[in-house]
C-alpha cells in the first residue's frame, strides 16, 4: 500500500477536499491574480511550498502564469539546497596510516 511517489509527493500532501477548495478559490478570483486578463483555472499558494490551505492562503491563477511562477519558486528552491557547493571528507592519504 505504500506507494513510492519519488521525490515529488506535493500530490499527496492536498487535503481529500481540495477539490472543493479550489473551486472555492477560482470562484471567488475568476481571474487571474497575476496577469488580471485570464480566467483563474489553479488554485496557487500564495506563499509556496505551504501546506496552508485557508482560502485567504490561497489565490486563482491562469495555467500560463501558474506555470511561471512554479517555475520560478522551482529554481528558487533547488538553488537554495545546492548552497553549500561540494562537500566531501578529506581523504586519508595512504601512505600516512601507521
Ligand atoms: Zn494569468
Amino acid at each position: 500500500m505504500a506507494h513510492n511517489w519519488g521525490s515529488s509527493n506535493r500530490k499527496s500532501r492536498l487535503p481529500a477536499n481540495w477539490q472543493k477548495i479550489r473551486k472555492q478559490v477560482i470562484e471567488r478570483d475568476v481571474v487571474c491574480q497575476i496577469c488580471r486578463v485570464r480566467i483563474a483555472v489553479i488554485a496557487d499558494h500564495i506563499k509556496p511550498m505551504t501546506d496552508d490551505h485557508r482560502l485567504e492562503a490561497l489565490q486563482g491563477l491562469c495555467d500560463p502564469c501558474h506555470r511561471q511562477k512554479t517555475a520560478r519558486e522551482g529554481a528558487a528552491a533547488r538553488a537554495a539546497i545546492r548552497k553549500p557547493g561540494r562537500r566531501r571528507p578529506p581523504e586519508p592519504h595512504p601512505g600516512l596510516t601507521a
